[in-house]
């Protein structure tokens, strides 16, 4: 036998028994998105690199080590996609959507990849679910956005979790703050960890992430974003906590939320659970005005969200008993070669007209191990087909549940299971 090839490293299988979890999951999501107008959107898997270095940042760890990147035979640098919002908004302005309409509410479910150091809930390849308003300036936008990534939370019957909400301002402000901090912070230059003193020079403010111990310490004193803050920034962060009270979400107002990313101005919030260890992070977002004007588009107000599937599935398979699998309603046992067709016959109408869920044996194993496997799948319902039945024109129907048996005629099954049993 030959070695046996192994997936990579950071990257799982779906296997069946989790299967059905997943489809039910992402189809609750795509429900609530099209029920808040949304429209899904589907970008490649991979782009130019150049759309990642750009929009997220040289010096985000997510552009700096983590990108999957190759060049083409043709010498184009080429990226696995890291998070969505760049593929989103690239296919913004290349599709002139914005001229479409004045807004643009699209969503997305699909995969991203991360060259990160895997663990519970940290994958190098996840999925991501996420929107992107792109058009509205307004405070009530910012709010849609966060409302509707916390109703998915708590639909799905998620308890515990905190939204934490910043603004880190426009751009102007920001850079005003960011050279405050480098200020404070040089003066603890030598005690930072190794990896703030490098962010001191590159991208200070995602110093206000590190989970240093040293780092943290030194931040309880250092200068606070809200304190820069413009009068309409303020104004403008005001209103959406004004209304997100009004609607009885309760944040937790976090200064030091800004996130890494180049893009983001105003608004920043996160989804948080305690419940799944050290990736205690479920989603992520906020307004980022200036990148489609940045990707080569029209200037366009612009907030979303992106948020984990994994960690939601690691929650959701917390919460639910795990369901028994339900293959088949109805298992059909076909007792000789002669059955087959019969056994399919019926199978197709019963899936066809009715929508029952119906499996055929295919293995030609004894009865009683066909009435196994039934059971395994939880039928509830088998039909027994064999040489002395198809001379009668007729099957034999065992309730799995209680044991009882009936004979019905072939040409009524569908009726039979039509009028007379609940089998979903
Ligand atoms: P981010 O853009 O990094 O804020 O990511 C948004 C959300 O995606 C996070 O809140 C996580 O739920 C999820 N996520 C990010 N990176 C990973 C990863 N490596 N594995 C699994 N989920 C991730």
């Amino acid at each position: 036998m030959s070695d046996q090839i192994r997936n990579i490293k950071g990257t799982k299988d779906l296997l069946p028994s989790e299967s059905r979890l997943w489809l039910e999951t992402e189809s609750i999501i795509h429900n609530f998105m099209t029920l808040h107008g949304y429209s899904l959107i589907r970008t490649p898997i991979f782009e130019k690199t150049e759309l990642f270095s750009r929009s997220i940042g040289q010096e985000t760890d997510i552009v700096n080590k983590e990108m999957y990147t190759w060049d083409d035979i043709d010498g184009t640098s080429l990226t696995l996609r890291p998070e969505l919002t760049a593929s989103v908004v690239r296919s913004f302005v290349q599709n002139h959507l914005g001229n479409l309409s004045p807004l643009n509410r699209l969503y997305y479910i699909d995969s991203s990849f991360r060259r990160e150091r895997p663990q519970k809930g940290r994958q190098r390849q996840f999925t991501q679910f996420g929107i992107e308003a792109l058009g509205s300036p307004n405070p009530e936008q910012d709010v849609e956005i966060i409302l509707i990534a916390s109703r998915i939370y708590e639909m799905l019957g998620i308890e515990d979790l905190e939204i934490h909400i910043n603004s880190i301002g426009s751009t102007s402000s920001r850079t005003q703050y960011s050279k405050s901090l480098v200020e404070y912070l040089e003066r603890y230059e030598n005690e930072l960890s190794d990896i703030s003193k490098k962010r001191l020079r590159t991208n200070p403010l995602r110093i206000l992430d590190s989970k240093s111990d040293k780092d943290i310490k030194i931040l309880t004193e250092a200068p606070l974003i809200s304190n820069y803050l413009n009068k309409n920034d303020r104004k403008n962060f005001d209103d959406i906590l004004k209304l997100l009270d009004d609607l009885g979400i309760s944040t937790i107002k976090n200064p030091k939320l800004v996130r890494g990313l180049d893009y983001y101005n105003g608004m920043t919030f996160e989804i948080l659970s305690n419940n799944i260890g050290a990736q205690s992070a479920l989603c992520g977002g906020g307004r980022y005005d200036k990148l489609v004007e940045y990707l080569g588009g029209k200037s366009t107000p612009a907030v979303g969200f992106a948020a984990g599937l994994e960690r939601l599935i690691l929650l959701l398979k917390e919460n639910k008993d795990t369901n028994p699998l339900n293959q088949a309603d109805i298992y059909i046992i076909a007792l000789d070669e002669s059955a087959n067709a019969y056994s399919f016959s019926i199978a197709d109408k019963l899936r066809n007209k009715l929508g029952i869920k119906v499996i055929c044996e295919t293995l030609r194993r004894s009865m009683k191990a066909q009435l196994r496997e039934a059971n395994k799948n939880n039928a509830k319902f088998t039909i027994l087909i064999g040489d002395d039945e198809i001379k009668s024109n007729q099957v034999i129907i065992k309730n799995m549940e209680d044991g009882t048996q009936t004979n019905a005629l072939i040409d009524d099954i569908e009726n039979y299971f039509g009028v007379d049993y609940e089998y979903k």
